[in-house]
């Protein structure tokens, strides 16, 4: 199954739901993938994907996918992905990720989880400034639209944000541009957008693709992006001219 996305202009309540970021007990999360499908039936989300940590030596991926077709064929209303979330490795867009499982899964989360250094290794976060880590955050995340497989750029300057607050605007705008060229999706991550009116306010200017992602490590998180889009009122950011 693909994944679909709207242009941010173009989304409705009417497709809203949607969950494409949740991760089970089969990486860092809390719950079962039975749990989390539960908790997405009951919340009315009708396209979900699992979007597990994946590493180029990870081995779980089909036995996985296995478990996760099965257990979805008790839910009929929603359509189930199964994908992997994956990390940038270098400003080039390479991937931590095999070439079966690229080929193998609905849909690729691109994220910046560590900045590598040119050696192999990664810089510690605490070596960089704020200044610093916005700015590589922003490189690595460019190289992933630019030129790797991925659907989605997962939690634009998450680390970041994660440490200093909202990431800033300018870098929303150019990686929006730039999935925006690329045909490739942003994604709203209610986990990690510490300053949603920008990020917002951004996207109904350049009115990329949009993903909507909750980053879920439990049941109770599935559909929270899509609660954030609602609350924060995301049809007053959207432009019609
Ligand atoms: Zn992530
Ligand atoms: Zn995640």
């Amino acid at each position: 199954m693909e994944p679909s996305f709207n242009h941010f202009n173009d989304l409705s309540v009417q497709n809203l739901n949607i969950e494409y970021h949740l991760h089970t007990n089969q990486t860092d999360g809390k719950d079962s993938i039975e749990k989390m499908l539960r908790a997405a039936s009951d919340k009315g989300i009708r396209q979900l994907a699992f979007t597990e940590h994946i590493r180029a030596d990870s081995s779980w991926f089909d036995e996985f996918k296995a478990r996760v077709k099965q257990a979805a064929e008790s839910y009929p209303d929603i359509d189930v992905l199964i994908g992997v979330e994956t990390k940038a490795i270098d400003l080039k867009g390479d991937l931590d990720i095999s070439v079966d499982v690229l080929s193998k899964a609905d849909i690729i989360l691109g994220s910046v989880h560590s900045i590598p250094d040119s050696k192999g290794g990664v810089i510690p976060f605490s070596d960089l400034s704020p200044r610093e880590l916005a700015s590589v955050e922003f490189e690595l995340a460019k190289g992933m639209l630019k030129h790797a497989p991925i659907d989605v750029l997962a939690h634009p300057g998450g680390m970041y944000a994660s440490r200093y607050g909202g990431f800033p605007v300018h870098y929303f705008k150019e990686l929006m541009y730039l999935a925006k060229v690329n045909d490739k999706a942003i994604e709203f991550s209610s986990k990690y957008t510490k300053n949603p009116y920008d990020f917002l306010t951004a996207c109904g200017e350049i009115n990329p693709q949009v993903s909507i992602g909750s980053d879920a490590h439990e049941a109770g998180a599935v559909g929270q992006c899509r609660q954030m889009l609602v609350d924060f009122d995301f049809r007053k950011f959207q432009r019609r001219d």
